[in-house]
């Protein structure tokens, strides 16, 4: 792992308004970046149309800026990085880690969905790109919060998608373009991530990018380490008692509380956070047994 300068970031898809489990996010990227004296950049990830809901960029900066997390540098929208992204690709199909797939979804259901090499049928107009995922490719790495991981990508995901069929980039290819270029090198967000990051890693390999440090916050506990429904997590958070709901997610992250002086407003809590985090405080309870939703995605699309 590099010794450049701590670079976190907080890289919201524009869905909705910011809701607990991504502002958790935020918070802990945030502090950790700020603790280790470095820089915390916002990043857009306002690759799929369909899913983009006008309004929700600006509310999530908003939100944001009123909970006191302000970042460096200007903000990133991965709609305007195309570019980038399709370089990646050239590079990954002129070195044959990347092929064109003409594969239909229904002829994969039969493997769950895996991909491990094409089914002879009618070639597609729009062929989706997948990375070419050698067999017995296990990728190990070490959270900071769940501990040692592995996964072999070849059973667990088979050769997976980079740009969709419908010409869309894929989260995954996107995601390692932008740390890389940003120079990020600490990644700081939810648990649901957890079983993509060796998705990345193989694909920080393939393109000869370095691999940051990982560190993934759970989700969905509440205070007494319950976990929180569905709903409930995804309720948008109100900026009506922006501290209130800092120490509400400050607990979530099983740290202690504050002194009474934090509370005054948003700066003197994030002030004092920064110096009380304890990452080894993190509860890291077993992250959700269903993959996130940019996987199911890559798969719809494929
Ligand atoms: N855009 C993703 C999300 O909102 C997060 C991506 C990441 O942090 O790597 O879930």
């Amino acid at each position: 792992m590099t010794d450049a300068p701590y670079r976190g970031r907080f890289a919201p898809s524009p869905t909705g308004p910011l809701h607990a489990g991504s502002l958790l996010a935020a918070l802990g990227s945030w502090v950790l970046a700020r603790q280790a004296g470095g820089e915390w950049h916002v990043r857009i990830e306002d690759i799929d149309p369909p899913r983009t809901v006008t309004g929700a960029a600006r509310a999530q900066l908003a939100a944001l800026a009123a909970f006191g997390l302000r970042h460096d540098g200007p903000v990133v929208r991965q709609s305007q990085r195309g570019g980038l992204y399709q370089a990646a690709l050239d590079h990954l199909l002129a070195s044959g880690q990347a092929f064109e797939c003409h594969c239909s979804r229904s002829v994969l259901a039969d493997a769950g969905g895996i991909h491990r090499r094409c089914v002879r049928h009618q070639r597609r107009p729009d062929p989706a790109v997948r990375l070419r995922v050698p067999d017995g490719c296990g990728i190990a790495f070490d959270d900071a919060v769940f501990g040692h991981q592995h996964q072999y990508v070849d059973t667990a995901v088979g050769d997976f998608v980079l740009r969709r069929s419908d010409g869309l980039w894929a989260y995954q290819l996107a995601v390692v373009v932008d740390d890389a270029a940003q120079g990020i090198t600490d990644v700081v967000r939810g648990a649901d991530l957890l079983d993509s990051t060796p998705r990345q890693i193989l694909l920080q390999r393939a393109l000869g990018l370095p691999t940051p440090r990982y560190a993934h916050l759970p989700l969905v506990l509440d205070a007494d380490g319950r976990k929180l429904s569905k709903s409930d997590a995804a309720l948008p958070v109100s900026t009506a008692a922006p501290v209130a709901t800092l120490a509400m997610l400050w607990r979530r992250l099983g740290q202690e509380n504050l002194p009474p002086s934090a509370l005054a407003g948003v700066d003197a809590f994030l002030q004092a956070a920064t110096q009380a985090f304890r990452l080894d405080r993190v509860p890291h309870a077993p992250p959700p047994a269903s993959s996130a939703m940019h996987n199911a995605n890559a798969t719809q699309h494929a």
